[in-house]
């Protein structure tokens, strides 16, 4: 068969390919999948064989979710386009219009954004309680209360709830409990184990841990996994091959860099506590519910360290200071960043509501990532010397 050029261009593959073994995973770039017969598209239909269309599902995305379901000691798990993705398809598999989410005041930016303003445009509504206090927050449960959404670690002031009690509380109330375990990971933390139904993941944090990857995993009960992916699929929000590829590559690191991040972030924090123009660091396990974070997330305080400059010292020069660091709205990267949230996670918030869950124009989150921690924190010291107001360089005051 002597093919004529346009037909030579489309279909240059060579046949066979699939008998060799790659060691790294192939990537399923691909919109959907090849049936030789009508009695394999059937196949596919009875669920003898998993793939048909990307958007349904796909190997890499599949391969992702599999390995953080692995970690989290999850029923079952699936891939979402991004942090927020795996959070919207969490909550439409477990909230029905009239019903209502209970959450943490301090809950991510995001996630306030998408319960206040997305879902209650669906008829879901959503209250807010303190985390830290378990009658507060079960006197703020409804009787449409269905939902109960937590975070393991909280932004930007890196407080631990007491989630066991909460998650019993919410069961014992018949909700659905989410947790977003982004902060901490499941290398400290696996809240299923604490009557989670669902964990959900930014896997653009941690579990890539790169920096170059925006996605989500949703891991969990059955029942509700499975509805997350038809969720999922009818709402488009997959997460693309490439990416999930990049995911699951990056994960497979994740020990060793939350190891090298705790222990760094821990140096850190102890560092900043002890320096003069620090009023306050936030870490968990350096002051505050020491024995509660040594049970809950195994002695270890994750990667990111929070600190609130003393008065009278000038935040715009802390960032004017630093000459390596960089200023960058994100967490988790193998490089220490560091960001604002009273300009950037918490800007929509009011400036009085702002400044009530404590995150003041002077606070300061750092990402510890995985230089050496003596390097660090010279760097952190240049940033606070010039917002003291004696570094090297002069800086007109604000
Ligand atoms: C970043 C983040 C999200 C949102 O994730 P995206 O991947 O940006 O959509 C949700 N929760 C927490 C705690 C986050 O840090």
């Amino acid at each position: 068969m002597t093919w004529r050029f346009d037909t030579r261009v489309v279909h240059f593959r060579p046949k066979g390919l699939e008998r060799e073994t790659p060691k790294a995973p192939p990537i399923y770039q691909t919109s959907a999948f090849v049936f030789s017969n009508l009695e394999e598209l059937e196949a596919y239909f009875t669920g003898e064989r998993p793939y048909l269309y990307t958007r349904y599902r796909n190997p890499n995305a599949d391969d992702f979710a599999r390995g953080v379901t692995a970690l989290e000691g999850g029923e079952d798990g699936a891939a979402a386009a991004s942090g927020m993705a795996a959070i919207l398809v969490a909550t439409l598999a477990a909230v029905k219009p009239g019903e209502r989410i209970l959450c943490p005041e301090e809950v991510y930016g995001g996630t306030y954004l998408l319960f206040t303003r997305e879902l209650a445009r669906l008829g879901i509504g959503v209250d807010f309680a303190p985390a830290q206090d378990v009658d507060a927050f079960a006197r703020a449960f409804t009787s449409a209360t269905r939902l109960v959404f937590l975070e393991t670690i909280s932004n930007p002031l890196l407080r631990v709830p007491p989630l066991p009690e909460l998650a019993a509380l919410a069961r014992k109330r018949g909700a659905v409990v989410v947790v977003d375990n982004t902060f901490a990971t499941p290398y400290l933390a696996r809240p299923l184990e604490w009557g989670a139904h669902l964990v959900v993941h930014s896997a653009t944090k941690f579990l890539a841990g790169h920096g170059d990857v925006t996605a989500g995993v949703v891991v969990g009960e059955g029942r509700f996994v499975k509805r997350a992916r038809e969720i999922i699929a009818a709402y488009g929000c997959h997460l693309s091959p490439f990416e999930a590829w990049l995911a699951a590559r990056g994960l497979k690191t994740l020990s060793v860099r939350m190891e090298r991040h705790c222990q760094n972030a821990a140096r850190v924090a102890r560092w900043l506590s002890e320096h003069p123009a620090v009023a306050h660091v936030f870490y968990p396990g350096l002051s505050h519910d020491e024995d509660r974070v040594h049970t809950l997330l195994g002695g270890r305080g994750g990667a990111l360290v929070t600190f609130r400059l003393r008065e009278g010292a000038n935040v715009r020069n802390f960032f004017r200071g630093l000459t390596w660091i960089k200023l960058v709205p994100t967490l988790a990267g193998v490089e220490t960043t560091v960001a604002h949230p009273a300009s950037t996670s918490h800007r929509a918030i009011p400036p009085a509501k702002r400044r009530a869950l404590g995150v003041t124009e002077g606070v300061v989150r750092v990402s510890v990532g995985l230089e050496d921690p003596a390097d660090i924190c010279e760097e952190l010291a240049r940033g606070l010397a010039e917002a003291e107001g004696n570094g090297e360089r002069t800086m007109p005051s604000d």
